[in-house]
């Protein structure tokens, strides 16, 4: 008999300096104990495993941060315990990030060894001057080493790359993914450069050192990266995500599904029976809370039905299969969640595509997604019978 699928994800909080975009939860250290980390997430780990007991495990992902400078036998013990916590589909899908310097790609075949099987790498541009812009601690030729390196150790490989950025053209992003398509990868990370608040970007845009693509310009080069990726054989099956058929990535389907996912280590979000769970953000808060309370949660609370079909509108609309509206408000115990006259009229008008209660965006859709949202969002509160 098999458990309910459950995702896991690891989140390793280190980076060996900050890119300027960055608004994810990474820190520079100048020494990392291995040894206490490793006990620390084991420990958080084991916190999340007695709570979700008889799961079938799917999917694990270690992501960051910078988890390709984790030591491979942390990444070894870390799959073991959820190994032993829970019964892993054979199919299992164990991806790693990575930087592609020199020092992270020899350690590839360790982690492969350690039981790692996807790679998802982040070559974000395959242009030295671009990698400079983005703060990057990789030349051009260590990413293609890196790619091929990862290529020969791990069944899958995905890489990253950043378009949209000061001044791109579309001849030459067209000339980078023609190339980036040629490589013989069957999963690709697209995504588009956008100033995240609080970063050293945002300070540098508001100093006016650079001025970000603008806005139109960003959304022909968006155009062109559905209609090249799609021509050869990697369609989007999210908006920044293009894969071949059958290569989708298993673990970010689960999300973006609304599946339960455990989340664990400094800052990692989970998603346990109805509950939203957020650990520590920084490392130190992180170990001195697992010592406190043995894990390191910071927050956890109960998702009304409305929170809970928000989100799994949101994050499903953002898959090219779209989402069921009506299965999404039975889920949820909700009489409707969205607005049907007014997803009819942005369906005459092109934005999206209907097939009974299934919603999904259309080319022209993908590009206002959040404007959209706001306009079919109608989540009705349950309805309370009066007795007596
Ligand atoms: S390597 Fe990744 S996580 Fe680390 S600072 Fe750069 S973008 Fe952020």
């Amino acid at each position: 008999m098999t458990g309910e699928p459950l995702a896991l994800y690891v989140h390793w909080p280190f980076c060996v300096s900050k890119c300027p975009y960055c608004d994810f939860n990474s820190h520079v250290r100048s020494t990392i104990d291995q040894d206490a980390w490793r006990d620390a997430l084991l420990a958080d780990l084991a916190h999340e495993a007695r709570l979700l007991p008889g799961r079938t495990l799917t999917s694990i992902f270690f992501g960051g941060g910078t988890p390709s400078l984790m030591d491979p036998a942390t990444v070894e013990a870390v799959i073991a315990a959820a190994r032993g916590h829970w019964t892993a589909d054979e199919q299992i899908e164990i991806t790693l990030e990575a930087n592609p310097n020199s020092v992270e790609t020899a350690r590839f075949a360790d982690l492969a060894a350690a039981g790692v099987n996807r790679v998802s790498l982040g070559l974000q541009s395959f242009d030295d001057k671009s990698l400079g812009f983005l703060g990057r601690a990789h030349s051009a030729p260590e990413g293609f080493a890196a790619l091929a390196t990862a290529q020969k150790h791990f069944r899958r490989t995905s890489f990253d790359l950043i378009y949209a950025l000061p001044g791109d053209t579309e001849d030459r992003w067209s000339a980078t993914l023609a190339q980036a398509l040629s490589l013989g990868t069957k999963h690709l990370s697209l995504y588009q450069l956008t100033i995240e608040p609080a970063t050293r970007f945002a300070s540098m845009v508001a100093r006016r050192e650079f001025e970000p693509l603008d806005a139109d310009a960003s959304a022909a080069l968006f155009e062109l990266t559905d209609a090249m990726a799609s021509a050869a054989g990697l369609p989007s099956y999210e908006i920044s995500n293009h894969a071949r058929p059958g290569n989708e990535s298993r673990h970010n389907l689960i999300y973006w599904r609304y599946g339960d996912y455990a989340g664990i280590g400094p800052g990692a979000h989970g998603r346990r029976l109805g509950r939203r769970t957020v650990r520590h953000k920084k490392p130190e808060n992180f170990l001195s809370a697992l010592a406190r309370n043995g894990h390191g949660i910071a927050e956890e609370a109960l998702l009304s039905p409305v929170d809970g079909a928000d989100e799994a509108l949101v994050m499903g609309l953002r898959l090219r299969e779209g989402v069921d509206a009506q299965a999404i408000a039975e889920r949820f115990g909700l009489p409707a969640i969205v607005d049907w006259d007014r997803v009819d009229r942005l369906v005459s008008s092109g934005h999206l595509g209907r097939a009974g209660a299934r919603i999904t965006l259309t080319a022209r859709g993908r590009l206002l997604l959040d404007h959209i949202l706001g306009e079919i969002a109608a989540i009705e509160e349950p309805r309370v019978l009066a007795v007596g």
